[in-house]
């Protein structure tokens, strides 16, 4: 029997999660929840009902031999997972915030790594005072794969383990041999190290490959236990050797080894989760080449075959999640943490098989007050962080439009006035933004009767934005921010 899911507003969660708990003991599709953690032993029921009782005492000194409520609740409870990715972090000593360095942020994709540093330590602080029971990165670590970056960050994750928290990461298409990965001076940009697969697991062996369950020796792929009912497959789907690509693959070798670890799952009775990079269903239906894992009907026949039901995975850099049209599978993606609204995922898995993810946005205000920091753009974050984001699409469409005197639409030339490039700019920005933080049901209505928006269906150009943009609108149907099993 398979899971059903609905969308949740975040305000009834905590309300929501009890009937979740309660209609899904049977509904889920693996899994074996084990009997004795369910139920008291009888044996230990039987000594208290004989134990005497002595009035003298007091009823707590008495001998209790069934758990308390606390620890009744601590049984019953599930595992909480919090889910980071794309932080994209640049180290500090690769940037001297110059003009190079602010046209890279200005007229990027979003991501605001002018102040990933302060983002970066903000949601990790998070994360210890949450104290999740594991903390997941699935790639895209750093910019562009800079040593230094890599250096920088697996030492902030130190200090979560130190807190007690582990972490376990994979990498993403930006992070291993990747020929990009650059420092920023005044108004030049320099090659910088990077890194290879082998420097990768040495970075980060205590986060995730130290502990793990089981490792691919063909990719940086590997299996952790979480507890004696979970097991994270952690998939490394990238192509680093002998050069980068953006896309996603799974080697035969690989395969073989998931193959493997499924199997050696169902056997143990354990539920197993997969985190990639990449994504498995086509989360985005214009950029799918690069987006979805090549071939990965293959992957999904295999999930299918043992009856999982989740994947979570990064890499589109929008909040969105999705089924499979046939076999029912749900597949989650996290937006990058360093763009706006700057949001992780987490993840609560419950004792009887049944989870309920949402996100949270790094609170950026509290964080910079409480560090006592004068920066007025992360002390007023909330203000600060929309309209640059908002700046960044506007400049995505402008610049793509720039040229549009020159360039040629079918047997037409498109000329658009200033005017024109302003109006759509604007509206692509608006639903763009929105989009990213899985949002843009909230906008569209009012966006597709801007007249900016008019302009965009009348020119239909620059053709792949304008594809980009019919795609957004049409995919604005729900909020993408909370998924739940019941
Ligand atoms: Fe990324
Ligand atoms: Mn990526």
């Amino acid at each position: 029997m398979r899971w059903n899911f609905k969308s949740m507003r975040k305000g009834a969660a905590a309300a929501a999660v009890i009937v979740v708990a309660a209609a899904a003991a049977t509904g889920c599709g693996v899994k074996t929840v084990s009997q004795e953690t369910e139920t008291a032993p009888p044996a230990e029921t039987t000594q208290e009902e004989t134990e005497p009782v002595r009035p003298s005492e007091p009823e707590t000194g008495t001998i209790s031999p069934l758990p308390s409520q606390e620890e009744e609740e601590e049984e019953k409870k599930g595992k909480r997972i919090i889910l980071m990715t794309d932080i994209h972090y640049l180290s500090p000593s690769l940037t001297d915030g110059g003009e190079a360095f602010t046209r890279m942020v200005e007229h990027g994709d979003g991501k605001l790594v002018n102040y990933v540093e302060e983002i970066t330590d903000a949601a990790l602080d998070e994360v210890v005072n949450q104290e999740p029971d594991v903390l997941i990165l699935s790639g895209d670590l750093t910019l562009e794969g800079e040593k230094e970056s890599h250096r920088g960050l697996a030492k902030k994750l130190r200090r979560v383990e130190d807190a007690g928290i582990p972490v376990a990461v994979i990498p993403g298409n930006h992070d291993i041999n990747n020929p990009s990965a650059a420092g920023y001076e005044g108004d030049g940009i320099y090659p910088a190290e990077n890194i290879t697969a082998e420097d990768f697991e040495k970075i980060y062996w205590e986060f995730g490959y130290e502990e793990s369950y089981s490792r691919d020796s063909f990719s940086l792929s590997y299996t952790y236990d979480l507890d004696d009912q979970y097991r994270l497959m952690m998939l490394d789907t990238c192509q680093y050797d002998p050069v980068n690509r953006v896309g996603g693959m799974i080697d035969t070798e690989t395969y073989d080894w998931i193959e493997q670890q499924l199997e050696e799952a169902f056997e143990d009775g354990k539920t197993l989760l997969p985190v990639a990079h990449h994504n498995l269903l086509d989360q985005s239906q214009i950029y799918v080449g690069d987006c979805t894992i090549e071939h990965s009907s293959r992957l999904i026949d295999l999930l299918e075959d043992y009856d999982t039901d989740l994947f979570m995975s990064g890499h589109l850099h929008v909040q969105h999640w999705m089924q499979h049209d046939d076999i029912g599978i749900y597949e989650v993606v996290t937006s990058s943490l360093s763009t706006p609204p700057c949001q992780y995922g987490v993840l609560d898995l419950e004792k009887d098989g049944s989870f309920r993810y949402w996100t949270q946005s790094v609170d950026m205000e509290s964080w910079a007050r409480k560090n006592g920091l004068q920066d007025e753009n992360l002390l007023n974050f909330k203000t600060y962080s929309p309209p640059t984001l908002n700046r960044i699409f506007y400049n995505q469409a402008y610049d793509a439009m720039k040229d549009s005197r020159e360039e040629e639409k079918g047997s037409l030339y498109v000329k658009l006035t200033e005017e024109q490039k302003d109006a759509m700019s604007q509206v692509y920005a608006d639903l763009n933004a929105a989009c990213y933080g899985g949002r843009a049901v909230d906008v569209v209505d009012e966006a597709v009767k801007s007249e900016g928006f008019a302009m965009w269906e009348e020119c239909c150009y620059p053709p792949l934005l304008f594809q980009y943009l019919e795609y957004i609108v049409s995919d604005a149907v729900r909020d993408y921010n909370t998924l739940e099993s019941y």
